[in-house]
C-alpha cells in the first residue's frame, strides 16, 4: 500500500481510503459486527485511512473495526453543523462514538460555495478552537462543487478538501472533470491536503472499474481516494488495483460489476421529503410517486435517510 502525506497535516494516509457510507444503514445496512469486518479487512491489508460523516451513522462500526487495533489509523467524519453549539455536539457524539480522544480530520458537509463556507464558519471557528485543544488534528470541507473546492483553497484555516471527482463528472456540480482536476491542482498548490470521494460516479461506472479507478489515481494531487466497499472481496480488490497488482480470476467473477441504482419502493406516499434533500436534483414526484433520474442520480443514499416510509434504497 502506498501512503503519502495528507497535505501538511502530517498525516501520512493510505491511498485507499475506506469509504464508510456503504456499509451503513443509508446502503448495505450491515449488522455492525458484519460491517466491523469488513473495515477491519481493509485494515490488514494496510489501510489507515477511513472516511465516515456524522450523517452517515457508522460510527459503531469504525469503533468496533479498531477495537484491539494497535497501529495507527486516521479517521475523517463531517457533519452539518453551521452553529458553534452544533459543531461542539457533533465533536462530542463522534469522540464519545468511535471511543477516541481526538478526530484527526473533521470536514464541514457537502459545502456548495465560499457563500456556504461563510454561512458555515462560526461551526469552523470551534473546530480551529478544538485543534487548538488538540481534539481535532485537521479541519477542511467535503464538496461535490467546483467553485466550493477553489474558494477553500484561498482559506488558510483549511487543511483538507474532500472534492467529489470522477471520470465522467458523475455528480461534479458547477463545472466539468478538468475544471474540478484544476481546482484540485489549484488547492494543492495552495498547500492543501486532498482525497477525492466517488471516483466510481456512486456505483455508476463500476462496469468501467478500471478505467475510473486509474483516472482517479493518475490524480498526483489526491493523497488518497475514498472507495466504498460492502463486502471482503471488494477490500481485496481496491486494495490490489491501488497496490498494481494481479486480479486473480475467481475474485475477479466473484465481484458484482453491476450498476447498482436507486430503488423507491411502491409505498411512496409523495411527500417530497427526499426532493428537498437530493442537491443532484434527481427525484421529481409525478403523479403521487416520487422518480428518479438515474442520469442525475449518484447513488449517495441521503434521500433514504429523510423518507419517513423508509422506502428508498441504493440497490
Ligand atoms: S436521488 Fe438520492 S441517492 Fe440520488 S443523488 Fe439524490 S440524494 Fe443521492
Ligand atoms: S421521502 Fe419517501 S415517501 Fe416521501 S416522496 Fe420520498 S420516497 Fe416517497
Amino acid at each position: 500500500m502506498q501512503y503519502c502525506e495528507l497535505g501538511k497535516t502530517g498525516l501520512p494516509v493510505s491511498r485507499l481510503c475506506f469509504g464508510a457510507l456503504t456499509i451503513g444503514p443509508l446502503q448495505a445496512n450491515l449488522p455492525t459486527d458484519k460491517g466491523a469486518e469488513v473495515v477491519r479487512a481493509a485494515l490488514e491489508k494496510g489501510v489507515n485511512f477511513i472516511d465516515t460523516a456524522e450523517y452517515y451513522r457508522t460510527y459503531p462500526y469504525i469503533r468496533e473495526a479498531l477495537k484491539g487495533w494497535t497501529s495507527d489509523v486516521y479517521i475523517a467524519t463531517k457533519s452539518y453543523a453551521y452553529t458553534r453549539e452544533g459543531m461542539q455536539e457533533s465533536l462530542n457524539n463522534a469522540l464519545k462514538e468511535l471511543d477516541r480522544d481526538h478526530i484527526d480530520i473533521f470536514l464541514l458537509h457537502e459545502q456548495e460555495s465560499i457563500l456556504t463556507i461563510r454561512g458555515h464558519w462560526e461551526a469552523m471557528e470551534y473546530l480551529l478552537e478544538a485543534k487548538q485543544a488538540g481534539k481535532v488534528r485537521a479541519v477542511g470541507v467535503s464538496t461535490h462543487c467546483v467553485t466550493a473546492v477553489t474558494a477553500a483553497a484561498s482559506i488558510p484555516e483549511i487543511d483538507v478538501i474532500h472534492p467529489l471527482i470522477n471520470i465522467d463528472g458523475v455528480g461534479i456540480q458547477e463545472g466539468t472533470v478538468s475544471d474540478m482536476v484544476n481546482a484540485i491542482k489549484t488547492a494543492h498548490r495552495a498547500g492543501k491536503g486532498l482525497y477525492g470521494m466517488k471516483a466510481l460516479g456512486g456505483g455508476n461506472l463500476l462496469a468501467r472499474y478500471d478505467e475510473a479507478v486509474q483516472f482517479v489515481l493518475d490524480i498526483k494531487e489526491l493523497s488518497a481516494v475514498a472507495m466504498g466497499m460492502q463486502n471482503q472481496d471488494e477490500v481485496e480488490y481496491n486494495v490490489r488495483v491501488f497496490n498494481g497488482e494481479m486480479i486473480p480470476s475467481d475474485l475477479a467473477s466473484r465481484m458484482m460489476l453491476k450498476p447498482r441504482k436507486l430503488h423507491i419502493d411502491e409505498w411512496c406516499q409523495g411527500c417530497g421529503a427526499c426532493v428537498q434533500r437530493c442537491q443532484a436534483g434527481a427525484l421529481k414526484v409525478v403523479d403521487g410517486k416520487v422518480k428518479v433520474n438515474n442520469e442525475l442520480c449518484r447513488l449517495c443514499g441521503y434521500c433514504g435517510a429523510v423518507c419517513p416510509e423508509f422506502c428508498i434504497k441504493v440497490v
